[in-house]
């Protein structure tokens, strides 16, 4: 038999307590994990989820007469994908999430300003996440542009697609690189390794953005990746998948220790 499954959004029933809006970063930090952690929940073992929300979910002011504000208590840069949709993978309602996402969650200057006018203007916004996703296709764009010059070559003839390819391919070329600082120069013709490259560097992407990020915007960020197969966001770490969002690397170290786990756990 099927697994039945369901999400709710209801409005709180009148006395009926709701959460209170993350006032902290470690507070949104940990609503977006919990919600993420029910999300995954859902889809490992079927059931229902019922979401109690203001009126405001639903595009109503909370009283008569008030005006509508836009209270976010986080900011998402996330990729366009339609298989990682944010405010669901995170099980939060309407009004929660500032959410700007673009091919490949690339760092453009409309994003950034994007993101800058969310902390600037919002003051309920705690937090910014990157969020990467498992076999991304932008990404995926970058590691075939990188693996054959002419894949390169018809790419650049496009200028909107090229933006988008060239802001991708640090990250790529840095996980090519702890790829083959693991296992030789050999192992780029190793069958896998191109997924391989692909997950690897869409980590490397999120954790680079997520520097940039925490450069250009007065706020914390933090950064995951959300797993199409286990539909958790997390990274690959010392000890495996590490599920729940993560801090910026704080140097080429950390970020060079990341890909390296990421590199081993590829198992090619
Ligand atoms: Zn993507």
């Amino acid at each position: 038999m099927t697994e039945q499954r369901e999400i709710i959004w209801r409005q709180a029933r009148p006395g009926e307590e709701r959460p209170a809006r993350p006032a902290s970063p470690a507070e949104a930090r940990a609503r977006l994990e919990s919600g993420n952690a029910d999300f995954a929940k859902l889809g490992d073992h079927g059931g229902q989820q019922i979401i109690s929300v203001g009126p405001e979910a639903f595009g109503l002011p909370p009283a008569a007469g008030a005006g509508l504000a836009q209270q976010p208590f986080a900011a998402v840069l996330a990729c366009s994908d339609a298989r990682a949709p944010v405010e669901l993978l995170f099980n939060q309602a309407g009004n929660s999430i500032f959410v700007v996402r673009v091919a490949g969650n690339v760092p453009g200057r409309e994003c950034l300003g994007s993101l800058n006018y969310a902390v600037t203007n919002l003051p309920t916004v705690k937090m910014i996440t990157v969020l990467g996703h498992t076999s991304c296709g932008a990404v995926s764009a970058a590691v075939d542009a990188l693996l054959s010059p002419q894949v390169y070559l018809d790419v650049i003839q496009d200028p909107s697609l090229r933006a988008i390819v060239d802001a991708l391919l640090a990250g790529v070329r840095m996980a090519d690189q702890a790829l083959v600082n693991t296992y030789g120069r050999d192992i780029r013709d190793a069958p896998g390794f191109r997924d391989a490259l692909v997950d690897l560097a869409v980590t490397a992407n999120a954790a680079i953005t997520a520097v940039v990020l925490a450069r250009a915007v007065d706020c914390a960020v933090t950064f995951g990746v959300f797993s199409l197969d286990n539909r958790t966001v997390g990274i690959t770490g010392a000890d495996g998948w590490d599920a729940g969002l993560h801090d910026p690397p704080d140097g080429d170290r950390s970020l060079t220790q990341l890909l390296t786990w990421g590199a081993a756990a590829a198992g090619l």
